[in-house]
């Protein structure tokens, strides 16, 4: 099938953005050397969803130099850059996707992907998988197994699985340390303020922010908050979470409270509603909700676009919503991942490594092809821990080897 993008022109601006990154991810480039070389994705298809910016054009290059026939799309409507897909059409990729594209146009682009008969899948936040067990189910004899990027990709599969109605091997790239304890905690933490920031302008020390959800992601987002000078509120449903939050210094509270005291709102739960009608009417006027967790419901912003009195486009992605009372509630990106809406997602190094695991998981689906025997795999210890030893090296950092007599001291019970 042929590509569709918004327009092949552009695909000098995304090189460059791809060099940009190259330049800063040691562990891919490795790969792609390596890769090149032993080809271990020779004849192998493989159907991507990720947000399809320069990290994930990366990774895309990285499978193609070991042999794999790479089939692209993104894995949100905001956050595909038009000038990275042309850049990884003209390296000879099939590519489904465009910026802002509409619900039906999105799924028209998972299934595109999905018709090549992909023998892995890499999916971020399940999209592929679902359509591959509702509407291609033809097509799954073919899958040797796939790779999820995110917990709520993960929460989905765990769901499936345990009604017996998952149908190939998964990986949960998540779960990796070398993941979700850099991704989602620093790299979300600092790329949900980039976003916020380069988007409205303001100035955040002094101010008070409310993070929903202390999870990975939470800690990041307020970790980064209180660097840069603000007050930071807590809201929980999880008492062991909550009990963190205090002792790391913060305030917690329900978020019925929390809404009547916040300049910034940032859901990052995975639920919905976080941010209900409720909450808006006891916020302040002119208090700015954003989302950074999984998707666009966690701010109920379906509820604001029905019962504001009127709506005005501000600066590019923010948009006031006016309510009955007459305050004003801004929301940016449309409620959909911040950090991706509004910004260029986690920084290269951190995506390094990210995509470093679900490069080599990828091939350790290959290698290990029809011998699962689960469902739904966690990344090998080996892998993790390989990305970890090389990620450290790159960083020029060294550390110490426990001796023979230390090993003894550590391992035996001393009976
Ligand atoms: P996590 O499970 O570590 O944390 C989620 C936290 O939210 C938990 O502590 C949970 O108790 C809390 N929570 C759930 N419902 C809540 C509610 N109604 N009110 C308050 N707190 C609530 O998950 P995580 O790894 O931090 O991921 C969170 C979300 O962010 C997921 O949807 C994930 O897919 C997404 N994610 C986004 C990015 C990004 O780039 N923006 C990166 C990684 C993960
Ligand atoms: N389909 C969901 C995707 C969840 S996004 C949606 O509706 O948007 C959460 C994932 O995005 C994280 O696990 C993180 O690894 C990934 N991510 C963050 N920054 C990224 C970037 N710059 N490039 C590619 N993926 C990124």
């Amino acid at each position: 099938m042929a590509s569709e993008i918004k327009d092949i022109s552009l695909a000098e601006s995304g090189m460059r953005k791809i060099e940009w990154v190259r330049r800063n991810c040691p562990l891919l480039t490795m790969l792609t050397e390596e890769f090149a070389r032993t080809k271990p994705f020779a004849g192998q298809k493989i159907a991507l969803s990720v947000h399809l910016e320069a990290k994930t054009a990366y990774l895309c290059l990285t499978l193609a130099a070991g042999g794999a026939e790479m089939y692209v799309t993104g894995s949100n409507p905001l956050s595909t850059q038009d000038d990275v897909a042309a850049a990884l059409v003209s390296q000879g990729l099939e590519v489904h996707a465009k910026y802002n594209v509409t619900p039906e146009e999105y799924d028209a682009h998972i299934r595109a992907v999905l018709s090549c008969g992909p023998n892995i899948i890499i999916d971020d936040g399940g999209d592929l998988v679902h359509m591959m067990h509702t509407q291609m189910q033809d097509l799954i004899p073919g899958v040797i197994g796939g790779c999820e990027e995110t917990t709520t990709g993960i929460i989905r599969l765990e769901a499936l699985n345990r009604e017996g109605k998952l149908r190939f091997p998964m990986v949960r790239v998540n779960n990796a340390m070398m993941k979700h304890l850099f991704d989602n905690r620093y790299g979300t933490g600092q790329s949900v303020w980039d976003g916020i920031n380069r988007t409205t302008n303001l100035i955040v020390a002094g101010k008070t922010v409310v993070v929903a959800g202390y999870g990975w992601c939470g800690r990041g987002v307020a970790m980064r908050a209180k660097a840069l000078g603000a007050r930071v509120i807590i809201t929980e449903i999880d008492p062991v979470k909550a009990i963190e939050a205090v002792m790391d210094g913060y305030d917690v509270m329900p978020m019925a409270q929390a809404a009547r005291l916040g300049d910034f709102f940032v859901t990052v739960t995975g639920c919905n509603k976080v941010i209900d009608e409720e909450d808006f009417s006891n916020m302040k006027d002119g208090a700015i909700c954003c989302n950074a967790g999984h998707f666009d419901c966690e701010v109920d912003i379906a509820w604001l676009r029905e019962h504001a009195i009127q709506t005005q486009a501000m600066r590019d992605n923010i948009v006031g919503y006016q309510l009955p009372d007459g305050k004003w509630i801004y929301i940016l990106g449309e409620g959909r991942l911040v950090n991706l809406a509004c910004g260029d997602g986690h920084p290269a190094e951190i995506m390094d490594m990210s995509f470093a695991v679900q490069a080599l998981c990828a091939k350790y689906l290959v290698e290990h092809k029809g011998q699962f025997d689960s469902m739904l795999m966690d990344v090998p210890a080996q892998v993790d821990m390989e990305i970890a030893r090389k990620k450290l090296a790159f960083l020029g950092k060294e550390i110490d080897t426990l001796t023979e007599e230390q090993e003894r001291y550590m391992n035996e019970s001393g009976l």
